[in-house]
């Protein structure tokens, strides 16, 4: 049996990618960019005014004028306007283009106008070219502005709105397929017999997916070894991606490996030494669809899928790996067995150090899914140790 660090390395070693797809803008949040993003025009695209008020010649002011008759008003979205008189001023609103043969900006709150003549306040301060923002300055027509591989967020989208980019280029997500099997479960809108139960994985794991912006259907199985087939054969057709939960373990029923298997999907591993997750199988066809065929039990399915889905899925589409967080363990805690133990845990920081810290919610084993409602992240513990005191520091996978 493998350790969890060969199988990070051999899910990490198998990733591909997905294709490139143009979308609308308003599509493009969360998505990795595919191409760059450069100025097409100097920003701002001209001398541009900062405020609503006066824009006159330093020069005037220099002198020592400080009362300007009107010549008239630029607005924003107007065509430039030219001072003819430099010792005159027109009156310009924010957003405007700064009036040919003027430089400064003197703000309505510094001037009293009246009768067609502006006269600063005693108290204004007037500093030579004031809000008027160069042509420019902040960024050089054909700049690179959003390097390719970005994650579009809010702000990489302001840019290309601004840049006139409609579409932008971007990492196609997988097609998706969450499987559930076991003839014990029944649909969520189903009224279970005493002897069965709800299918949640086929919810919980595509919601975790939705999370990190993959589109997935569920989709059921029944324990018998040609119906399993038949269907994952139809899937592995049609998706890029199949998460199965369950069917995996020593049971009888267990027909998901052999099945996978007769498929001609390639096992990299069967069973990891980790609790919750132990039976975990992945395996794929080559360049065609990557599967993940994770243990039923909803706890073990919702870590895998958090511990080896979400980065493979990263490094699929060229992001860097997420940063590990790591917490302080608040309590001494004890495993025996010489498996790495994903211990759920609710994290909070230590107003004093800043630190943050995970409180074991031990939950009551892999079946307890109401637990993961209480804890926010699972602390993992290291194999070949038994103890575990209060104030160590371990790595930290958040869910929330
Ligand atoms: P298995 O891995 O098929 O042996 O299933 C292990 C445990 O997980 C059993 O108690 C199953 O009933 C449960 N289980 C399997 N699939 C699901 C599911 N989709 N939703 C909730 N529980 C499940
Ligand atoms: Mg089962």
């Amino acid at each position: 049996m493998i350790d969890i660090q060969q199988a990070t390395e051999i899910v990490l070693s198998r990733v591909r990618s997905f294709g490139t797809e143009q979308l609308p803008l308003a599509e493009c949040s969360g998505r990795v960019l595919r191409q760059d993003i450069r100025a097409d025009r100097d920003f701002p695209p001209y001398t541009q005014v900062r405020m609503d008020g006066i824009a006159i010649q330093w020069a005037a002011y220099e002198a020592g004028q400080r009362a300007f008759p009107v010549e008239g008003t630029q607005a924003a979205g107007s065509p430039q306007q030219r001072l003819q008189n430099p010792e005159a001023c027109l009156e310009v609103m924010t957003g405007a283009v700064l009036p040919e043969g003027t430089d400064t900006v003197i703000r309505y709150e510094d001037v009293d106008i009246r009768d067609g003549q502006a006269q600063l306040l005693p108290e204004a301060k007037v500093k030579a070219r004031q809000n008027a923002h160069l042509q420019g300055l902040d960024r050089q027509e054909g700049s690179l502005i959003v390097k390719a591989g970005a994650v579009l967020s809010p702000a990489e989208i302001g840019v290309a709105a601004t840049v006139g980019l409609p579409t932008l280029s971007v990492a196609k997500m997988p097609s998706a397929v969450i499987v559930s099997t076991g003839d014990e479960l029944v649909e969520v809108h189903e009224q279970p017999a005493p002897h069965q139960i709800r299918s949640s994985n086929s919810y919980t794991i595509q919601m975790a997916l939705a999370r990190w912006g993959v589109k997935a259907d569920r989709l059921h199985i029944d324990d018998e070894l040609e119906a399993t087939k038949r269907e994952l054969g139809r899937c592995i057709e049609q998706y890029d991606i199949i998460l199965l939960s369950g069917g995996v373990s020593k049971g009888k029923f267990d027909y998901v490996p052999e099945a996978l298997e007769a498929l001609g999907v390639q096992k990299h591993f069967h069973k990891v030494k980790q609790r919750p997750g132990k039976p975990f199988w992945f395996g794929d066809v080559e360049g065609k669809c990557t599967v993940f065929a994770l243990p039923g039990n909803p706890v073990s399915s919702f870590m895998c899928t958090q511990r080896y889905v979400h980065p493979w899925l990263r490094q699929c589409l060229g992001l860097s790996p997420m940063p590990y967080a790591r917490a302080v363990l608040t309590e001494d805690f004890h495993f025996r067995a010489d498996l790495t133990y994903f211990l759920q845990v609710k994290t909070r920081y230590d107003e004093q150090t800043g630190q943050l810290l995970a409180r074991p919610v031990e939950g009551k084993g892999s079946g307890d899914l109401a637990n993961l409602v209480d804890a926010d992240a699972f602390l993992e513990l290291p194999r070949g140790k038994e103890a575990f005191a209060k104030g160590e520091v371990f790595p930290l996978l958040f869910y929330r």
